[in-house]
């Protein structure tokens, strides 16, 4: 599968860890801002473009590829049939 779907990571220094970023109208500029403290993140040279798979190693679930649409697709393993 090739992957052109990529996202804005940054390093958000609040929360210790790299982030999507989000846009936020700060004042009457758009500013990429972390999604879970709002801080902005001015810090340009931690900006990198990552594709889906690489997000998840960070912790994120891509929507649609969660947990649920993991490697059993029929539901009856027992693991993710009680989800
Ligand atoms: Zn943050």
């Amino acid at each position: 599968m090739i992957e052109t779907t990529t996202f804005d990571v940054a390093r958000c220094s609040d929360c210790a860890a790299d982030v999507v970023a989000a846009w936020d109208l700060i004042g009457d500029e758009m500013q990429r801002v972390c999604p879970h403290c709002e801080t902005v993140l001015a810090d340009e040279s931690s900006f990198r473009a990552l594709t889906g798979s690489s997000l998840r190693r960070l912790g994120y679930a891509i929507e649609g590829e969660g947990p649920k649409a993991s490697s059993c697709s029929s539901g009856g393993c027992g693991s993710c049939s009680r989800a």
